[in-house]
């Protein structure tokens, strides 16, 4: 068998499992301060607190009273398809790729920030009060004291068209900072909506840094930063409370017979690592995450495999860091992330960009489910767990597909296209 270092080197998809996995969670931890479970349930209740202005300003938001959330589906088409058989589990999709407004999973992280930084602002100018209705932040006082402030982010699109169109419709300055790898219908759509979008012609880090540098220099900005931030963390990890009670209603039971298996699509690891560490809290040592990263990109994977205190890049293992995966596009894990992931993540997939074009295609013959490349990640644990004890008979594999709602007609085809060719 050869070791992951050389399977990275060569690209080859791989499976990885943590031999580190303890089943105890670390506590996130930036600086002083350390995320606990009452994190979790706090960004919960920030996002109720907020639907009933989310519903005033997004019409689209109308018939969730506000509410930002996706369906979890059972898809025994395209487990039959994928060719995974009843004895190794049961497949579902969580479908993020449906999340309104900003059409992926970035509406957690990306709105939670948003929303914490306007509350914030609000309590600090006596604008809101405990119980208050928060559709007064639509009126006339809040609109003025949030106009001067600067929302700021760095981002090869998703995170940008998150944190752009809302810091956008509650009256801040919203500037996304751009990789060049972000597609040029993103930009579009942010300027649309009157977002100013700052195009650099680095990759997605160096768009993070020169945004961050810039922000530094502006007391009004807020900057959110991908690679620390634990607002966008916790954001994330909110899904988890909504996906138990899904799990509940839909009488999924999660014990030792019935291990709860979840592939997320990683890219500097704040989405999966936030939703991993929510899980974990509720299901502790009968959940099991594994990320899928593209065989150019796997920077999680290599800070996995890296010596306690260093910080490699995929570049340095000879990979470019050149996928069709625009959101995985990453070539350095955040820090923050792989800390809270080192006791508990079960694992890392590696995917060719075939593969992703592959099931894109397949979950839409099979299901009608109309998915991004990167949202396709997923699809290939559970292929690639075959024969392993955890694929059994009880088993729940849940694939959670990460954006696709926003994307052009005529690019979707292309991707599509580009699947059936090998299927
Ligand atoms: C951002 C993104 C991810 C991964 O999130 P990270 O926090 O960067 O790891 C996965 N899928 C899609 C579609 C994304 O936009």
């Amino acid at each position: 068998m050869p070791d992951p270092i050389s399977l990275l080197r060569s690209a080859v998809p791989q499976r990885w499992l943590n031999p580190h996995r303890e089943g105890l969670f670390a506590a996130p931890t930036v600086g002083e301060t350390r995320l606990g479970p009452a994190d979790m349930q706090g960004a919960q209740d920030r996002f109720t607190r907020f639907a009933p202005l989310l519903e005033d300003l997004f019409p689209e938001l109308a018939n969730s009273q506000g509410q930002i959330e996706s369906a979890l589906t059972p898809v025994p088409r395209m487990q039959q398809a994928m060719g995974l058989p009843p004895e190794q589990g049961r497949l579902w999709v969580k479908s993020d790729h449906s999340l309104p407004v900003a059409g992926s999973i970035k509406a957690r992280g990306g709105f939670h920030e948003v929303l914490e930084w306007a509350e914030t602002l609000a309590l600090q100018h006596g604008l809101l009060h405990a119980g208050a209705d928060y559709r007064s932040l639509a009126l006339p006082a809040a609109r003025a004291l949030f106009a001067p402030h600067q929302v700021a982010v760095g981002s090869t699109g998703n995170l940008g068209m998150a944190i752009g169109v809302l810091a956008a419709a509650l009256g801040f300055k919203a500037v996304v900072h751009m990789s060049t790898d972000a597609k040029e219908w993103k930009k579009e759509r942010l300027r649309q909506h009157g977002v100013e979008v700052v195009e650099h012609t680095g990759d997605y880090e160096q768009a993070v840094a020169q945004g961050r540098e810039q922000a530094a220099a502006d007391p009004l900005c807020h900057f959110v930063d991908d690679e620390r931030s634990l607002s966008l963390f916790v954001g994330y990890s909110a899904a988890a409370l909504y996906l138990r009670d899904q799990l509940y209603a839909q009488g999924v039971v999660v014990d030792a017979e019935h291990p709860l298996l979840v592939y997320i699509p990683c890219g500097v690891g704040g989405a999966p690592s936030g939703i991993a560490w929510g899980l974990h809290q509720l299901f502790g040592e009968h959940v099991f995450c594994f990320f899928a990263e593209p065989v150019q990109s796997p920077c999680f994977l290599v800070q996995m495999l890296a010596e306690p205190g260093s910080h490699p890049s995929v570049y340095d293992f000879g990979l470019t860091n050149q996928t069709q995966a625009d959101g995985l596009a990453i070539p350095r894990a955040s820090l923050l992330a792989a800390q809270a992931m080192r006791g508990v993540l079960a694992g890392v997939f590696t995917v060719r960009d075939q593969s992703l074009f592959e099931h894109l295609a397949l979950l839409h013959a099979s299901e009608g489910m109309r998915i991004e490349p990167s949202a396709a990640a997923g699809f290939s644990g559970p292929l690639q767990l075959r024969g392993h004890a955890l694929a059994c008979a009880g088993a729940n594999h849940v694939v959670w597909t990460t954006g696709g709602l926003l994307v052009p007609e005529a690019q979707y085809q292309g991707f599509l296209q580009q699947g059936l060719l090998s299927l």
